[in-house]
């Protein structure tokens, strides 16, 4: 990891949608974690769901000191 990038990182609102109600909600991303799995309750409905997010530097010149997040949503029940 290089200095800019690791200057560019913060914690960014992310828009998730729920597994479970699909209603819309921000989550904060921690951006200086490049690969982090956690468990998270949806703001609307409060059902648990998992969290793998990963984090790459955003490499369009459009978007500079930014990173791209991409965040996969589970849910826990089988
Ligand atoms: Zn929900």
């Amino acid at each position: 990891m290089d200095e800019l990038f690791r200057a560019s990182l913060k914690i960014e609102p992310y828009q998730v949608e729920c597994a479970y109600c699909g209603e819309q909600f921000e989550v904060m991303i921690d951006c200086s974690i490049e690969q982090q799995s956690y468990i998270e309750d949806c703001a609307v409905c409060c059902q648990a769901m998992q969290f793998s997010v990963s984090i790459e530097p955003n490499i369009e010149p459009s978007a500079q000191d930014s990173v791209k997040i991409q965040v996969q949503i589970k849910s826990l029940e089988e």
